[in-house]
């Protein structure tokens, strides 16, 4: 485990449920190794989704989002303010009929709810209701 990587952890276990963007995260940990580069935080990131230690998160959002949670769970966004959540999800609840499946050997599945937050639902209500 090189500092790198454990910096990395550290910032993700620290924010956990956050699911931060990898800028977020080059910030927080140059904050404990002012020397670390760009490219070092993308490439260690890499390293450590390759390795089964994070999960990368396209989340149909503009930018990737890291999960240090690597357990069965499903992700409620908010398409107001790009909140992520964590919610607890059995994926093997849905699962996919053998003539479903066209002979893939089906290895993930992932599920996504989007909606509004509480804050950006009630936002909407007031701007509809003064507007
Ligand atoms: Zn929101
Ligand atoms: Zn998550």
């Amino acid at each position: 485990m090189t500092p790198q990587r454990r910096a990395i952890i550290q910032v993700l276990l620290e924010s956990a449920g956050s699911h931060p963007t990898a800028e977020q995260i080059f910030t927080r940990v140059r904050d404990v190794m002012p020397d670390i580069s760009h490219a070092t935080v993308y490439n260690t990131l890499h390293e450590l989704v390759e390795m089964g230690t994070l999960l990368e998160l396209n989340l149909g959002m503009r930018e990737q989002r890291y999960d240090i949670n690597t357990t069965d769970h499903a992700h409620l966004i908010c398409l107001g303010c790009g909140r992520v959540e964590d919610v607890p999800y059995d994926s093997e609840a849905l699962t996919l009929s053998p003539e479903h499946t066209h002979g893939f050997q089906v290895v993930d599945c992932r599920v996504i709810f989007r909606g509004y937050c509480p804050a950006c639902a009630s936002q909407e209500r007031h701007l509809r209701s003064s507007g």
